[in-house]
Order: C-alpha cells, then structure tokens, then sequence
C-alpha cells in the first residue's frame, strides 16, 4: 500500500478560501463539514448528493454544481480540491487537473495519486486555548486514529503536564489568568473528573481544603503553589474573605488558579461565593462538579440514598434550622453533612419533629479512605453509641429506613 512519498505537516488558514470537492457522497460530506468549519467557501461538483450536502446545499452554505465533473475549469479559484466520488478515473483526473494548476488535492480514493492527506484529528479545549491534535500514519489510516486518540486521551486526563509550555512568572497585563472551582470529590483520585484532572495539569497555583483529595494534591509537580487554606500551622482554617481574595489575586497576577474542593463546589461548600467574586473581578471562572459526599459516602457504606419501595427521595442539609420543616417518614432520607458535633441535639430535634425512635441511622466516617468506620443505631441511640465509639468528623450521617439496605446494619441485626 503506498501513501505520500514525503509528508510535511502543515496547518492551513482557509478562512474565506475556496475549498472544491468534487464527489457528493458522505466521504466528500465529513470533509466538506470541516473545510466549512473552518472557515473556508466550499464548491461541490457532483451530479447527485447524500442528504448531508444536499441540506448544505439548500441552507446556502456550499455552492453546488449539479452535474459531472467537467475538467480543469471547475477547479478555477481554488485554493485546495478534494476528490471522492468513487469513481477512481474521475477522481485521477481532478487529481492530474489539480497537479497542474498547482493546487493541493486530496484524493481520498487512491492514496497513491494524491499529493496531500487529512490527517486524524482532534481539538481539545484547554484552559490556556484550544489544542489541534493531528496524527498521520502513511498507508495506515487507523494507525492514525489511535495515535490521534491516545494523544487526545493524555490530554483530557491531565497525564500530559501542560506547565511547560505557559509562561508562568510575573504580573500579566493581558489579565489570561483563571480560576477553576474543581469538586474533588469525596476524597479518592478516582472520583475526580476527568476535567478536574486536566485543569491540574495547567495549574499554577492550587488552593486545597482539609477535604480535598490528597494524593492528588501530593503528585503535583513541585512547581505549582499549593496554598492549604484548610489548615493554617495554627489550626486556623483562613476565612472565605480571605480565600476570595487569594483566588482574586493569584489570577490578576496571570496564574491559572485551580481551587480543588472536596465534593461538589455546590453542595454546602461556598462555591458559588468564590465564583461571584472572581467574576466581580472580571476573572473568567469555570465550575467543575464533582462527585458529592452526600450521595456517595452512604454509597461507600453500601448505602443508596433512595431505594425502590423503600424511599423514593432525600434531602441533604446542615444545621438544625430546617428539621421541623423535613419529611418525617422512613421512606424520606436526611443526609446530615457536618453534623457529628452537634449529633445529640439533631436527633431529639428530629423526634420531637415527628421522626420515630426507631428510625435508622448510620454514621459513615472517612468515606472511602482505608480507615472507613460505619456506626448504625436508631434515632434513640445513636448519639450514646457515637459517643461510645468516639465517632469524628469527617463523617455523613444518613437517617431512614434506606441504612437497612447496607452490611453494617445487617450485620448487626
Ligand atoms: N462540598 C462537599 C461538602 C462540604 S461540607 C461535598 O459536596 O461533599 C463538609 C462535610 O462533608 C463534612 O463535614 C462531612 O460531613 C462531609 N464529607 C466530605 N467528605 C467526606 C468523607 N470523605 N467522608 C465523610 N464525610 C465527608
């Protein structure tokens, strides 16, 4: 199988460049897609056209020429030709026709004749711009296409450290800094988006809570600033204000700031105040989500939030303030967040509400670290036993009949 005897890659500009392709079939029509991306004005000779071209065609946005290809003269004006019409003499011609008038043409049906080739192609937004990856293996066109998705692949998955390549010292006055609000999820590096991770590979300056994923944490390069705002030497956690303002500024100076959260940057964790604050300061911010502790600590304790015949919603809260206004029935399931401390005073409250003594609780500790602890018990005695078992934060405590679904209270029971 032969292929382009020498192969230059290039990038082309074909903004408001006439682009000819000859040949109406879906070949011709993913091409002609891209050559329209880009920007480019596209001819298409072809007696006849796949539903794809004609909708083109109809809509404006390609000139057609409706009938067979009829020589040099078609290709008048044209900056680049390609030809696919699967007939290999007509698709010669165009090719010999294009050689002379000097302009490059692919031939997507003989890779011998041709004298120039689309490569396998992908275009991966990153944070600091778009990347075009583009793989060409001669006479090996899905050769191409794995080289092209591993590279695609090491970019998305942060595996490819993209620092390198940014300039990272001193005051930007172009103002190219940003800031990433990246949920880290529950704490294992295997709940961390995929975004989450290729944000990291870009980031100078990563600003951590107590409950972010640390592993993740501890393989960044030593390059990048990792602020701990969760812990001070002091045992001081630095105010929201404060975190706010290091966002802020760490972005003006033209850092690329990811501020890795545990869970979801939404769910009871200040995300949407860090955002309104940077982009107070016109600094672009982008939200990835991560996976909850809400949902996926029970999850860790084998405990699903809702269950078919068992409890049909949830709700997730902190704080007291709102239990008289909650569900009352086991077939409802509360998710307390930050609630070991205040555990005893919870647990009346939700009896006086309405909620029986014998409802179930579980306790689930360090979700998903080796140490994980589950502590079950009822709503009468619950808060004796975590007393017992000197129970701490972090921890999710799940109440209703749902706790009955996980080992730990089989085990007991
Ligand atoms: N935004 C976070 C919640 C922040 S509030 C999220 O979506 O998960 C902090 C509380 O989350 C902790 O007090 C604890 O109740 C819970 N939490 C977070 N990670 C946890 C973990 N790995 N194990 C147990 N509880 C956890």
């Amino acid at each position: 199988m032969g292929d382009l005897k020498s192969a230059l890659p290039v990038v082309l500009d074909l903004t408001g460049r006439l682009v000819v392709a000859v040949g109406g079939g879906p070949v011709s029509a993913r091409r002609v897609r891209s050559f329209l991306d880009e920007g480019a004005v596209v001819r298409v000779v072809a007696p006849w056209l796949c539903e794809d071209l004609r909708d083109l065609a109809h809509a404006g946005r390609v000139e057609w020429l409706e009938r067979d290809y009829a020589g040099p003269g078609d290709l008048d004006g044209a900056w680049f030709a390609h030809t696919a019409t699967g007939e290999s003499s007509v698709d010669r011609e165009v090719a010999a026709d294009a050689e002379s008038l000097r302009v490059w043409c692919v031939d997507a049906t003989d890779s011998t004749g041709t004298t120039a080739s689309v490569t396998a192609r992908a275009d991966v937004t990153t944070p600091d711009g778009r990347v075009t990856v583009s793989a060409y293996a001669a006479g090996d066109p899905g050769l191409s296409v794995t080289v092209r998705d591993g590279v695609e692949r090491a970019l998305v998955s942060g595996a490819l450290d993209l620092r390198r390549t940014r300039p990272r010292t001193g005051p930007s006055s172009t103002g190219d800094g940003w800031v990433a609000l990246v949920g880290g999820g529950p704490g294992t590096d295997g709940l961390l988006t995929a975004r989450g991770h290729e944000l990291l590979a870009s980031a100078d300056v990563v600003v951590v809570d107590r409950l972010a994923p640390r592993a993740v944490v501890d393989r960044l390069p030593a390059s990048v600033r990792v602020i701990d705002v969760g812990k001070t030497p002091g045992h001081h956690p630095v105010p929201q204000s404060g975190i706010n303002g290091i966002l802020v500024e760490e972005a003006q100076r033209g850092h690329g700031v990811v501020r890795l959260k545990g869970g979801d940057p939404f769910v009871l964790g200040r995300g949407g105040e860090e955002r309104d604050a940077c982009e107070a300061h016109g600094i672009p911010v982008e939200v990835v989500p991560g996976v909850t502790s809400a949902v996926s600590v029970p999850a860790a304790a084998g405990i699903p939030v809702t269950h078919r015949g068992v409890a049909r919603g949830f709700t997730v809260v902190t704080g007291h303030e709102d239990i008289p206004v909650l569900p009352t029935g086991g077939d409802h399931t509360l998710v307390l967040l930050m609630a070991v401390n205040g555990l005893r005073w919870t647990t009346t409250l939700l009896r006086k509400n309405g909620r029986s003594a014998d409802c179930p609780v579980a306790i689930v500790e360090r979700g998903f670290a080796p140490d994980q602890r589950v502590t079950v018990g009822t709503l009468e005695t619950i808060a004796d036993l975590a007393v017992g078992r000197a129970v701490e934060s972090p921890a999710v405590v799940v109440v209703g009949d749902v706790v009955r679904l996980g080992p730990d209270w089989r085990a007991a029971h």
